[in-house]
């Protein structure tokens, strides 16, 4: 397996809506064992696609508990449902590093998505596991954490990390 470089914000193609995946072929399935590999590797809970600049919809995720491995692979992944009542987490991104925000978000989801065998399946999701899913599908569609912050608050943090960017390209 290899592990991919992630994109840090700001990079446009971080604010791209992703194709849909059509064909689960063996492109696709290393791209997601990458993905995973590269998650652990970062010690994310999830990673999506376009954070290693391929624009399809295609999340990698793991909530679980420190010591556990219980990755799950999502290929296109919709929303069908989410609960009225919501739950606040404290967020953060491996295209954002070193900065975390309390984001309120839907407390359960029902998600729909095809599994890498490309078998149909629809979930619940709730705790850590409904934030992060919620968190990776917003990528899918060029939406970051940070979108949900207001103005100033986001400006600060994107003039954070293109110093961020510039300290790391002079290492
Ligand atoms: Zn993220």
């Amino acid at each position: 397996m290899t592990q991919l470089s992630i994109l840090l914000h700001p990079d446009p193609r971080l604010k791209k809506v992703c194709t849909q995946v059509t064909n689960i072929d063996d492109s696709i399935k290393k791209l997601c064992l990458d993905m995973i590999d590269t998650m652990y590797k970062y010690s994310g809970v999830g990673l999506a696609a376009p954070q290693v600049g391929i624009l399809k919809r295609v999340v990698v995720m793991d909530c679980s508990e420190e010591g556990e491995k219980n990755p799950i692979i999502l290929i296109n992944p919709e929303i069908v449902w989410s609960s009225e009542e919501n739950t606040k987490f404290e967020e953060g991104c491996l295209s954002i590093p070193e900065i975390r925000e309390e984001i309120q978000r839907p407390s359960v989801v029902q998600v729909k998505f095809t599994d890498i065998n490309g078998i149909l399946e629809e979930s619940n999701f709730e705790g850590l596991w409904s934030t992060c899913i919620q968190h990776e599908i917003d990528h899918l569609n060029g939406k970051l954490f940070i979108d949900y912050l207001g103005p100033i608050k986001r400006s600060f943090i994107t003039k954070k990390m293109k110093k961020y960017k510039k300290d790391i390209n002079k290492k």
